[in-house]
């Protein structure tokens, strides 16, 4: 299992500019994060500790742009859907399955994907026929963002959904749980893999992402 807070000690006590930058995004305040401005591109370099910085921020400027820009046209809900299903039409064109129906080949063939494409770093934290829990570190989207009190990382489960409808054929509902936009210093999915339909799914993440959405409102300027 990959250790967050053992590289970020080692980073910590090898560069004094590192510390600084550590410190001040954990000092910020509620205040000060709405000051900021850019509380969801934050700062990658303390979150992407391994999987580096390159291209990070533009994606989160071009990523976060957009959604700003999506949410001011048709509110969050929707917003928060286009990221989803952008992220769902991606993890169904890359992810390699070879129609074994074996799980666990499955989630290898995903976690080095998202290593590949330097998305983040995943582990299986659960695994049932029925149940699975996904942790991902170093996410391109929230690694290093302040805590913004909602999970914010749709991209990146719409990826894990669209390849897990691919591997299952059949509709999935993949639940942000942990985020660094709430605080945590990792995110974490629950995936319920029993068969579902389109509209149960369009049903829970109407309801999950109406109550995410009033949040998110009092936060975007617009
Ligand atoms: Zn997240």
């Amino acid at each position: 299992m990959y250790d967050y807070q053992k590289v970020l000690k080692e980073r910590i006590e090898e560069s004094e500019e590192f510390k600084r930058k550590y410190e001040k995004l954990k000092g910020l305040r509620e205040k000060e994060i709405k000051e900021f401005g850019l509380e969801l591109v934050g700062e990658p370099e303390i979150g992407r500790v391994t999987l580096g910085t390159e291209g990070v921020l533009l994606f989160r400027l071009l990523r976060f742009g957009l959604f700003k820009e999506l949410n001011f046209i048709s509110g969050s809900k929707f917003a928060n859907g286009m990221v989803y299903r952008g992220g769902i039409d991606i993890g169904r064109a890359l992810i390699e399955t070879d129609n074994s129906n074996n799980l666990d080949q499955f989630l290898t063939s995903l976690a080095e994907l998202y290593k590949e494409s330097e998305i983040g770093i995943l582990s299986v934290i659960k695994k049932s026929d029925e149940f699975l829990v996904i942790r991902m570190d170093e996410c391109i989207s929230s690694a290093g963002m302040l805590n913004v009190g909602r999970a914010i990382c749709y991209f990146e489960a719409g990826i894990i959904a669209g390849a897990l409808e691919v591997f299952l054929g059949s509709y999935v509902d993949v639940e942000e749980v942990k985020c660094w936009g709430k605080g945590d210093e990792y995110c974490e999915f629950e995936i319920n893999l029993r068969h579902i339909s389109e509209e149960e799914v369009t049903n829970r993440r109407n309801i999950r992402e109406s109550g995410e959405g009033r949040v998110h409102d009092r936060n975007v300027r617009g």
